[in-house]
């Protein structure tokens, strides 16, 4: 059987999601609404509600005679016109592609990557593509990550489980109340799962965004050190540590501050205090 999964871009090499040079799979649709997104277009699905085609200017975009939105990849100019006026943080760019049509993409840059990671929204919404596409990854020995928010319990989805090299998870916030003000959703899944990552080599990376007004980033970054901190002997889970800027959040959360400099070089001397080897401030 082959899973489809609806793909918003795939860039053919990136140095900055994951080690060396890869490609990265960004997936449509995330369980999570978290206040700063710097990509909210890709947190829903198209509803087909039409709004957007008459905005297109390449007749990129155009309603079929069921009332469906349809998007031709090759006359679409990146104009991100319907992004803007897209009133459900949805895009009509989306490619239903097979883990197989995927791999085809991907294969183009063998050998000039290392790796491929996939991203989102929030990935691991589909599982069993994930597991077949990174199967195939594994045939041509290309190491795959996941980029996630840590709500999916990997353990229980062996065959994406064993296809999977390592995880890069986000630590939106330690304490679970600030967390659901933040996502929508509490966090006690994204730290068991956290620990049990770490627990078996798998844990690649933690992230912490620092957006001032609404995390408590001292104690996210303080806890969530402490508590990995067991575990860097079997791998050195690096912890970045990501300013909050308003650039493409919505409207509403584009007036929040960024944090400075300092704090966010205190906010490192912090997590290395509690036994982070390596902590990355961007
Ligand atoms: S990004 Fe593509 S589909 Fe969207 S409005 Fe521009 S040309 Fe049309
Ligand atoms: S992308 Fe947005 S505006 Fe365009 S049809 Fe889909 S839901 Fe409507």
């Amino acid at each position: 059987m082959t899973h489809r999964a609806p793909v918003n871009r795939i860039i053919r090499f990136s140095s900055v999601d994951g080690p060396g040079n890869r490609t990265v799979v960004f997936l449509q649709g995330c369980n999570y609404n978290c206040r700063y997104c710097h990509n909210p277009e890709t947190r829903a699905l198209c509803c087909h509600c039409g709004d957007c085609v008459a905005h297109c200017p390449a007749g990129a975009l155009k309603k079929d005679a069921d009332g469906h939105v349809l998007y031709a990849y090759e006359a679409c100019v990146f104009c991100d016109a319907c992004i803007r006026v897209c009133p459900h943080d949805a895009s009509p760019r989306i490619r239903s592609l097979t883990a197989k049509e995927t791999f085809e993409e991907i294969e183009k840059q063998i050998p000039y990557i290392r790796g491929v990671t996939v991203s989102g929204g929030e990935c691991t919404l589909y599982p069993s593509y994930l597991a077949e596409l990174f199967r195939l990854c594994k045939e041509l020995s290309l190491e795959t990550l996941l980029d996630t928010n840590g709500t999916l319990d990997l353990f229980s989805r062996p065959a994406l489980f064993d296809v999977t090299d390592g995880v890069m998870l986000d630590v939106k916030a330690w304490d679970a109340r600030v967390h659901r003000a933040l996502t929508d959703h509490g966090n006690g899944d994204v730290l068991r799962h956290m620990i049990a990552l770490a627990e078996c080599g798998k844990l690649h990376e933690v992230r912490t965004v620092v957006m001032p007004e609404m995390v408590d980033a001292e104690r996210t970054v303080r806890q969530t050190a402490r508590a990995l901190a067991p575990y860097l002997h079997l791998y050195p889970v690096r912890y970045k540590i990501i300013a909050f800027r308003p650039a493409g959040v919505r409207k509403e959360y584009a007036s929040f501050a960024t944090p400075d400099p300092p704090y966010l070089a205190y906010l490192s001397d912090l997590a290395k205090s509690e036994g982070m080897r390596e902590v990355i401030l961007i």
